[in-house]
């Protein structure tokens, strides 16, 4: 199929996107096109104006300032997988980004798009929860800033209001260890279930734990009482089969063609276990 008709524009600013997504309601943002191309295509899109932001410089930068990092929304996903700076400072981005489709797609697909995209089996959204992003987005009315965990609506819905662009993303570097591990019925398909864990130590203690789960629930699930439950104990196998329990009871996964909603949860578990172990073993 082909797209219906759509006006066009490419926007030379910020500001002049700005104006054009507030002029015309339903109008859609193209950043790498990778998810909005196919949907224009299958007519499950029909916007009335699509406002091109490739040209808009000033949305793509990568750098690391006062211990965060800060990604422009229109970075490519592959600049910031192949980013020393990403590779040192916040591992566990760098690793999930290796699990967004393939290398074409991600040398076209943007942070901003997959976030604005929201679909509930995506990386990039569990990474964010998981490490407590910020988003800033710009509008007609200003600039606000949103927390990742209140970013995330349900499937495809985030707090984005109409004619709001997601701008930058502003990402708290992490120490310990990391782990991704995530179950897909083809390498690099959309995930099933994917699990996202850091973990610090203190001697043998577990200092900090933090624990999100992909493709478990209408939008990326942070398992909070898993992660208290870790928190100053021993990692041993007991304490890690008991947070792989917690996560699983916080899940509310879609059962469909591709996996019942039981058997998800049981994956959850059982990569929350493995995730825990190997961001153990890194820490
Ligand atoms: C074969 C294939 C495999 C894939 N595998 C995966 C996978 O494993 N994991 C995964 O997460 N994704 C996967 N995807 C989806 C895709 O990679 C991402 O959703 C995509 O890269 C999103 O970024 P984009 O820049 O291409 O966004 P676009 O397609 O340009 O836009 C996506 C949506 O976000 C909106 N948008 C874009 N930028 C902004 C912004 N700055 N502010 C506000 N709204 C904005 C658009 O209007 C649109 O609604 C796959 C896609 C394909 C084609």
């Amino acid at each position: 199929m082909k797209a219906a008709p759509f006006e066009y524009l490419r926007a030379s600013s910020l500001d002049e996107a700005i104006e054009a997504l507030a002029g015309t309601p339903d109008a859609r943002v193209l950043a790498g096109g990778q998810s909005l191309v196919p949907l224009l295509n299958l007519r499950q899109a029909r916007p009335p104006l699509v406002v091109d932001i490739n040209r808009v410089d000033e949305l793509s930068f990568l750098r690391k300032e006062n211990g965060r990092l800060e990604i422009g929304a229109l970075t490519r996903h592959r600049v910031v997988e192949t980013s020393a700076v990403v590779r040192s400072e916040v591992p566990l981005l760098a690793e999930a980004l290796g699990f967004v489709g393939h290398v074409a797609i991600r040398n076209r697909g943007t942070v901003g798009g997959s976030l604005a995209h929201a679909d509930p089996a995506a990386e990039l959204p569990a990474v964010m929860v998981a490490l407590d992003a910020e988003f800033s987005v710009r509008g007609p009315a200003g600039e606000r800033v949103i927390a990742a965990r209140d970013f995330f609506l349900g499937p495809h819905r985030t707090a984005l209001e109409p004619g709001e662009l997601l701008t930058r993303i502003s990402v708290p570097t992490h120490r310990g260890g990391w782990a991704v591990e995530e179950l897909s019925r083809r390498s690099r398909d959309l995930a099933l279930v994917a699990v996202f864990a850091t973990v610090t130590l203190s001697g043998e203690v577990c200092e900090t734990a933090r624990i999100a789960v992909a493709g478990a629930g209408p939008t990326p699930i942070r398992a909070t009482a898993a992660e208290e439950a870790l928190v100053g104990g021993a990692l041993t196998d007991d304490a890690i089969a008991l947070a792989a329990e917690l996560v699983a009871a916080a899940t509310d996964p879609p059962g469909d063609l591709h996996a019942p909603a039981d058997y998800r949860r049981e994956m959850a578990a059982v990569l929350t276990r493995r995730a825990i172990a190997r961001a153990e073993e890194g820490a």
